[in-house]
C-alpha cells in the first residue's frame, strides 16, 4: 500500500499458522482491541516504541495469541518466551529469549531497551525482569489448553507490531511462546535483531512469524530492510522476503511499514492475521491476505 508519508501508522499481526475457520473472528475482534490500543497511543503523539509494546501486551493477554498468557508450552510442558522491542531512530534494542515465569515479555524487553545489553535469556532475563519491576508470574498462570498440543515444531500465533509515530520514528517488536514442543532452552527468530524483526527510521520496519529457524537463517528481517532501501515498497519488500524463505521450506509471514507509512504484509502460510490503521486509513484486520481488498 503506497501513500503520501503518513502522520502515523501502525501494523500487527497476530502470527502465520492455520488458523480455524472459527477462530477467524474472535482472531479479528482480538486484533482490532489491541490495535485500538496503540493507536491511541499514536494519536496522542506518542513515541512508536510504546504504541508497539502496548499494542503487544494487549495480545499478550488473550490465549488465541501465542504470546504471554496464551503461550504454547515446550516438550517439558513450560512457557519458555521470546520478545524484543527495536527503536529505528537509535538502533536501541531490548530483548529477552527463553524467559519463564513473566506476564509480558514484551514489557521485558521493553525495560532492556535503553540498556547496553540488546539480549537477555533464561534465569538471568527473569532476575532483570525482577529488578525492574515488570509484572512476574507462576507457571500456573498461563493458559493451560495448550498443554495438551502434541510435540510438534508446528506454527504458533506469535505476536508482532511496526508502528510510526508522528515524530518520523519507527518501531518493530516481536513477541512468542516459540513454537509448539519446542525443546527447552530454544530460541527462535523473535527476539534476534535482523532476523524476525527490524527499524531504521531510514528505511522502515519489519516484524516476522513462522518457523524461526528458517526466518533467522534468512535474516528475513534484514533482507526486508535491505529491499526498502533500494526502493521498494513496503508490501514488495514484504513479499520479496517471504518468497525468500521459499528455498528452505517457506512458513514465513512479514507486516512491513516503509519510511512514509506505507503498510505491507505477505505470508506463505494458510492464516496471518493482521490488523492495521493509518492517519488517514480506517482500523481493518483480517486472517488472510486474500481478504485484504483495500489495497
Ligand atoms: N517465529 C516464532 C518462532 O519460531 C513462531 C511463530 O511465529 O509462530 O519462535
Amino acid at each position: 500500500m503506497t501513500s503520501a508519508t503518513r502522520t502515523w501508522a501502525i501494523i500487527l499481526h497476530a502470527g502465520a499458522g492455520r488458523r480455524p475457520k472459527n477462530d477467524a473472528q474472535p482472531t479479528r475482534d482480538v486484533c482490532l482491541n489491541a490495535l485500538a490500543r496503540g493507536q491511541s497511543v499514536l494519536r496522542d503523539g506518542g513515541a512508536a516504541v510504546d504504541a508497539a509494546t502496548e499494542t503487544m501486551m494487549e495480545l499478550e493477554k488473550h490465549p488465541l495469541c501465542n504470546a504471554g498468557y496464551g503461550s504454547v508450552l515446550n516438550e517439558h510442558g513450560e512457557v519458555e518466551m521470546d520478545a524484543a522491542i527495536m527503536d529505528g531512530a537509535s538502533f536501541d534494542i531490548g530483548a529477552v529469549g527463553a524467559i519463564r515465569g513473566v506476564r509480558h515479555a514484551a514489557q521485558v524487553a521493553r525495560l532492556l531497551l535503553r540498556e547496553p545489553q540488546i539480549l537477555l535469556v533464561g534465569e538471568g532475563a527473569r532476575a532483570f525482569a525482577r529488578a525492574r519491576g515488570a509484572e512476574l508470574c507462576d507457571e500456573r498462570a498461563f493458559h493451560r489448553i495448550k498443554t495438551q498440543a502434541p510435540p510438534s515444531s508446528d506454527l504458533g500465533d506469535t505476536v508482532g507490531c511496526v508502528a510510526l509515530d508522528p515524530s518520523g520514528n519507527i518501531a518493530a517488536g516481536t513477541s512468542t511462546g516459540g513454537l509448539s514442543g519446542k525443546p527447552a532452552g530454544r530460541v527462535g527468530d523473535s527476539p534476534l535483531p535482523g532476523c524476525g524483526f527490524y527499524a531504521d527510521n531510514a528505511a522502515g520496519g519489519a516484524s516476522f512469524s513462522g518457523i524461526g529457524e528458517r526466518i533467522a537463517r534468512k535474516l528475513l528481517a534484514a533482507r526486508t530492510m535491505q529491499y526498502l532501501r533500494e526502493g521498494d515498497d513496503a508490501q514488495r519488500a514484504a513479499d520479496r522476503a517471504v518468497a525468500d524463505a521459499g528455498p528452505i521450506g517457506g512458513a514465513a509471514a512479514a507486516i512491513v511499514l516503509d519510511a512514509r507509512g506505507g503498510i505491507g504484509w505477505a505470508h506463505d502460510t494458510p492464516s496471518f492475521a493482521v490488523a492495521y490503521a493509518a492517519s488517514d486509513l480506517a482500523a481493518a484486520a483480517y486472517v488472510t491476505r486474500s481478504e485484504d481488498v483495500r489495497r
